[in-house]
């Protein structure tokens, strides 16, 4: 059944957010429909309201949330599963279904596109290669950061950087993904000291 969903959209010209009421259709096979607990914001988003675009563009790239409704071919959630949604695809590697990013009829018949996914809506549609089957008992209010900050900041200490515990490290930028990877930091027993930024 469609489903009526409010999502902020980013208009084509420069200009503000607006929420627009929309309806979100049935689920294509590979797809999930998904009513959202929470959605995190990224600095990435202000990077795509900055930049010149050719249609208007739905944004958001974590969220925790339930699965109201899924494709005939999704069979790792069902309705009434906890999930999250994230930006990265989950087995991407071992899937030879193409992934869909989002997009999204809007009521002025202009169509608005996402990079991959979008979350900054009550409800969301996605395809099942951005949705992760989270605990049911997942904290709903604060949660959402884990599907981008946290693997980001995670993995920018433990891959990319190969930060031991113990270790002294200078992280620029203290926005979602920099906090958490202080957050780490203070785990091998030293006091972050927050600098003035972003990130
Ligand atoms: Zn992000």
């Amino acid at each position: 059944m469609p489903t009526p969903a409010r999502v902020a959209v980013v208009p084509k010209e420069k200009g503000l957010l607006s929420i627009v009421e929309v309806v979100l259709p049935d689920p294509l096979p590979h797809e999930v429909v998904i009513k959202q607990f929470s959605s995190g914001v990224c600095h990435s988003q202000l990077h795509q309201i900055h930049n010149p675009r050719e249609t208007p563009v739905v944004l958001g790239h974590e969220s925790t949330g339930v699965v109201i409704a899924k494709g005939s071919h999704v069979s790792h959630v069902k309705e009434g599963d906890s999930v999250m949604v994230t930006w990265v695809p989950r087995n991407k590697a071992d899937n030879p279904q193409p992934t869909r990013p989002a997009t999204l009829k809007l009521p002025d018949g202009t169509t608005a596109v996402s990079q991959n996914v979008f979350t900054w809506a009550d409800k969301t549609i996605a395809d099942e290669q951005y949705v992760v089957r989270i605990p049911d008992d997942t904290a709903k209010d604060v949660t959402s950061v884990i599907a981008c900050a946290v693997i980001t900041g995670a993995g920018a200490v433990l891959y990319t950087a190969g930060v031991k515990k113990g270790e002294s490290v200078a992280v620029f930028g203290v926005g979602g993904g920099g906090t958490l990877r202080n957050c780490r930091s203070e785990g091998g027993g030293r006091r972050p000291d927050y600098r003035r930024g972003s990130g």
